[in-house]
């Protein structure tokens, strides 16, 4: 019987693995996705948020712990656990030296990046290079990878992990790590989360999925049904608006569109929706998939004129060009009288004062609802240019709560041989909203807490693993 039973095969479920193995445990990874599409959500990523105290290799200036937390108490408006965020972002200041020994290498971000060189660690060729390098690393170690494994239910005794059964294949194993990921691919618990709206449509219908299909959130629903206990929102995403045109599953980030900023934003009906200008992109972005969902058709349109264009990362889709608005609504299938009326108030409505898209700028609309209180230029020049945006879900919330030692818990009794990691727990740090980068933070903290859990729970333990008994009191469950 193998001692350490690992179910996922992203980020979070390679770092428990490597290090269970690292402390001498015997490792098996089940991975639902054939080889081709391994990696879950992970292989999409490009960077992770860090804390530091002074520059590092490929990090300027410092992000230092208070400020990193500043900032993810700020953007879950307080729905989040000290001690495990506290946990997170210190695990971030020191694992990078234990990824590269695992073949992860890192870059500065490229420019047009969401303006965090000094925050996020990039990987050299992104999570694919990531992934592929832990399971390399995993391979070489002796951990065994099995693909097109699709784990739908566990075995237990009380709280102990006893097994795991791929249909009617049932393996055992001493002890057990979950790191499933979310439920963003399940189409039907999506449907149910979000419900009907008062239009009688069901919004979920029309999101899209930007990472992987597999995660279809089986275990984590069934854990719930166990008595497992959960944390989070079923509804509370990380969502961002994103091309209509993105493929189902896996469009990743290249179907992200950063216009918005720079003109305005109207929903089917030719109506603007929110302040397009509310603060920096890289804070915004991902607040617009949520607006989106919430308007009919789940379907908005960015605007913008010529002045734009070189002021935002270029999409990798052209968008639909008109030499007029009333020729571009016609292209988008919007009523051109009502995108002009729209349009007209607005730059009607435009105090210009001096255009920076670098600063929160002076310029402005006034008496005009909703405002566009940064950026506000008249959309004046042509050749215009719209692009129909769909809400685009990165990840799901609800998960296990967990304290620092990541057992699974049952009624609040901890599991002592069933741990989790990453997405499948990350709602303990992220009750709502997101700071770039700390997906990433949290699936590397906990998925290496957890694998030497995991491994302890069977008598091997690594010389100096992270303690989560020593760890803050205040990340207690
Ligand atoms: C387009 C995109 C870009 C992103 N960019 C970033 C970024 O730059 N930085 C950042 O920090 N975060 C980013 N994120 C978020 C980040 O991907 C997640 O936070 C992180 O990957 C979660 O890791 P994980 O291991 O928990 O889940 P995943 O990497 O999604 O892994 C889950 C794994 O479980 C497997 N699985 C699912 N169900 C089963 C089952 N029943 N049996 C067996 N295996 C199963 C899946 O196949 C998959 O391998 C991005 C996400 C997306 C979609």
């Amino acid at each position: 019987m193998v001692d350490v039973l690992v179910i996922g095969g992203g980020n979070a479920a390679l770092c428990a693995a490597l290090m269970a193995r690292e402390a001498g445990a015997s490792v098996l990874l089940l991975e639902a996705a054939p080889k081709a599409w391994r990696g879950g959500n992970s292989m999409h990523t490009r960077n992770l948020r860090c804390m530091h105290d002074a520059p590092q290799d490929v990090l300027v200036e410092a992000y230092p712990e208070e400020e990193y937390w500043q900032d993810l108490l700020k953007v879950t408006a307080g729905k989040t656990n000290e001690g495990l965020a506290r946990l997170v972002i210190r695990e971030s200041s020191t694992c990078r030296p234990w990824m590269r020994r695992h073949g992860v290498h890192f870059q500065p971000p490229l420019s047009g990046a969401l303006h965090v060189a000094r925050t996020n660690a990039f990987f050299l060729g992104g999570g694919k290079a990531l992934v592929n390098a832990y399971y390399r690393s995993a391979e070489r170690m002796g951990v065994q990878v099995r693909y097109d494994s699709p784990v739908d239910r566990l075995e237990l005794a009380g709280e102990r992990f006893v097994a795991a059964f791929i249909g009617a294949e049932r393996i055992a194993a001493r002890s057990c790590v979950v790191a499933a990921g979310g439920f963003e691919s399940n189409r039907e618990w999506l449907r149910e989360a979000w419900g009907q709206n008062a239009l009688g449509e069901w919004p979920a219908d029309n999101f899209l999925i930007r990472g992987t299909r597999y995660n279809t959130g089986v275990l984590l629903k069934h854990l719930i049904a166990l008595g497992a206990d959960a944390i989070g929102d079923p509804t509370q995403a990380h969502m961002v608006a994103i091309d209509a045109r993105a493929p189902l599953y896996d469009g990743g980030i290249c179907t992200r569109l950063d216009s918005v900023s720079l003109g305005v934003m109207v929903n089917r009906e030719g109506q603007r929706f929110y302040d397009e200008g509310e603060d920096f992109w890289p804070k915004r972005y991902a607040i617009w998939g949520r607006l989106v969902a919430q308007q009919p058709g789940q379907i908005g349109y960015s605007i913008i004129d010529a002045k734009a264009i070189g002021r935002f990362m270029p999409p990798v889709f052209d968008g639909i060009s008109a030499a007029s608005l009333p020729e571009l609504a016609s292209k988008l299938g919007l009523d051109p009288d009502r995108l002009m009326r729209t349009v007209t108030d607005y730059n009607a409505a435009c105090r210009v004062g001096s255009f920076d898209h670098t600063v929160l700028d002076d310029c402005r609309t006034e008496g005009l609802v909703p405002p566009k209180t940064h950026w506000a230029l008249p959309l004046d020049t042509p050749p215009y240019h719209g692009y129909a945006l769909r809400p685009g879900v990165t990840f799901t919330y609800l998960g296990l709560h967990v304290d620092a030692s990541t057992a699974v818990r049952f009624g609040g009794k901890p599991s002592d041989n069933l741990f989790v990691a990453g997405e499948m727990m990350a709602g303990n740090v992220l009750g709502q909203g997101y700071t770039a980068g700390v997906g990433m933070s949290i699936g590397t903290a906990f998925g290496r807490i957890a694998g030497s859990q995991a491994a302890a729970a069977t008598g091997h333990s690594i010389p100096n693993p992270i303690k989560p008994d020593r760890l803050d009191r205040r990340s207690r469950a």
